[in-house]
C-alpha cells in the first residue's frame, strides 16, 4: 500500500485514480496556512464534488490578509452557510468512547496479574500475545490466555488457572468504558432532527455490542456495521464461554450488520454500501473518525464530508507503545500510522473536531432529508 516517489519520499496514501486523488505534498510556502485553514474546518460544502479542485487552489494560492485571524467554529457559524447534512456515519472507538484508555487499562490488568501469578515476565507475555493477536486478527481476543505458550507449559487450561486475572481485566474495562463528554447529547439532538446515525467500526461484534450497551447507545444509533466475531479454536464456542442467558447478548434496538471478516479500514466499498443502505449521497453525508489513515482517508476516497475526531487521537500517549507491542496490525500499518501526522505521510482532514464530538453541531446544519 506504500510506494516511493522519485524524490525518495514515501507516499503513504492508498493508490487511487489520479483524477480523484488529492495532492499530499511536502511543505510548500503556504503549507502552514493551508493546514491551519483545513484544521479549522474552513471549507465550504462547495469544496466537494466538481468545485473541490478550484476551491482548493484558492486556498493554496490566496494568502490570507495578515490581520485576518484563523477562522474558528464560532466565526464559521455566524459568517458562513453550514453544509446541510442528512446522514451521520461515525467511527466508534476513540470517536464516541475512549477505546484506547479502556483497552490499555484492561489489557495491562490482565497481563500484570497473570505475570504476578505465574512468574512469567510481562515482556514474554506481551510478545506471545502479539503472535496470537496477529493470528486471530484482533487485539481483543477473548481466548488469549489459553493460547500463550508459556502459560500452556504450566497448565493445560490457563483461563481457569488465571481466572482472577480475567476478572481484573473485566473490572478495569468496565470502569474505564464511557462516552466522551457531549457524545450522547449530540446524538440525541440528531435523533430529534430525524437524521439517521450509523456506526462503522473495525472492532469485532461481541466487544462492540458490549460497549454499545454499557454506554447506553443501543437504540441511539440506527445501525452498527462491525466485523463479525473472531475465530475460536476448534471445540470452543462463544455460547459455551458466556455465563449469562442468551438474551443478555446482542443489541436490542440498533440494527447490527456485519462487514466481511478481515475487512479493515480504509474500506471505501463498505462506506459506499452504507450510503446506499441509507439512501445518502456524498454531499449531504458526514463521516467522523479519529484515524487519519483509516477514517479520514476512507471518507475522502468516497467523497463524503470527512471530519477528524482529533480529540480522540491517542498515538502520542505514553501507553500507546503497549498497543504497538501487542497489536494485531501489521508492522506496515503501525509505521503508516506513525507517519500520518508527519510531513511525509500527511493526511489533511477537511474538518477537525479539536475538543469534542459536539462541535459537529456548530459545523453542520443537520436536518432530515426532504
Ligand atoms: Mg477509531
Amino acid at each position: 500500500m506504500t510506494h516511493t516517489t522519485e524524490s525518495g519520499a514515501t507516499d503513504l496514501l492508498p493508490r487511487r485514480p489520479r483524477h480523484r486523488r488529492r495532492a499530499r505534498r511536502a511543505p510548500d510556502p503556504v503549507h502552514h496556512t493551508r493546514h491551519a485553514l483545513l484544521l479549522h474546518g474552513h471549507r465550504r460544502a462547495s469544496l466537494h464534488g466538481h468545485r473541490r479542485a478550484s476551491a482548493r487552489s484558492e486556498l493554496l494560492h490566496t494568502p490570507p490578509r495578515a490581520s485576518e485571524p484563523p477562522p474558528t467554529v464560532a466565526t464559521m457559524t455566524t459568517a458562513r452557510t453550514r453544509p446541510r447534512i442528512s446522514l451521520l456515519i461515525t467511527d466508534l472507538d476513540n470517536t464516541l468512547w475512549d477505546w484506547f484508555e479502556a483497552w490499555h487499562a484492561s489489557f495491562s490488568a490482565l497481563i500484570h496479574e497473570v505475570s504476578r501469578m505465574s512468574g512469567i515476565p510481562v515482556s514474554t507475555l506481551e510478545a506471545e500475545s502479539r503472535a496470537v493477536h496477529q493470528r486471530r486478527g484482533t487485539t481483543e481476543y477473548s481466548h488469549l490466555l489459553n493460547e500463550l505458550p508459556s502459560l500452556l507449559a504450566l497448565t493445560p487450561e490457563p483461563m481457569k488457572e488465571y481466572d482472577q486475572a480475567i476478572h481484573s481485566q473485566n473490572a478495569a474495562r468496565k470502569k474505564t468504558t464511557h462516552l466522551y463528554p457531549g457524545v450522547m447529547a449530540t446524538l440525541q439532538r440528531l435523533r430529534t432532527k430525524g437524521v439517521p446515525i450509523v456506526g462503522y467500526t473495525e472492532s469485532i461484534a461481541f466487544w462492540t455490542e458490549w460497549r454499545m450497551k454499557t454506554t447506553g447507545l443501543d437504540g441511539v444509533l440506527d445501525a452498527l456495521y462491525s466485523s463479525p466475531d473472531h475465530d475460536l479454536p476448534d471445540g470452543v464456542s462463544f455460547e459455551a464461554m458466556r455465563t449469562l442467558p442468551a438474551e443478555e447478548y446482542g443489541l436490542k434496538k440498533t440494527s447490527h450488520r456485519h462487514v466481511p471478516a478481515g475487512a479493515e479500514k480504509p474500506s471505501p466499498s463498505i462506506l459506499r454500501g452504507i450510503l446506499t443502505d441509507f439512501g445518502g449521497n456524498e454531499e449531504s453525508s458526514v463521516y467522523v473518525g479519529d484515524s487519519l489513515i483509516k477514517d479520514v482517508v476512507m471518507a475522502q476516497e468516497v467523497g463524503v464530508l470527512d471530519v477528524h475526531a482529533a480529540y480522540g487521537v491517542s498515538q502520542d500517549l505514553p501507553g500507546y507503545e503497549l498497543l504497538r507491542r501487542v497489536t494485531h496490525w501489521t508492522d506496515a500499518i503501525v509505521q503508516r500510522e506513525r507517519e500520518a501526522a508527519t510531513t511525509a505521510g500527511h493526511v489533511a482532514p477537511t474538518y477537525s473536531l479539536g475538543r469534542s464530538f459536539g462541535e459537529l453541531l456548530d459545523l453542520f446544519d443537520f436536518a432530515k432529508e426532504r
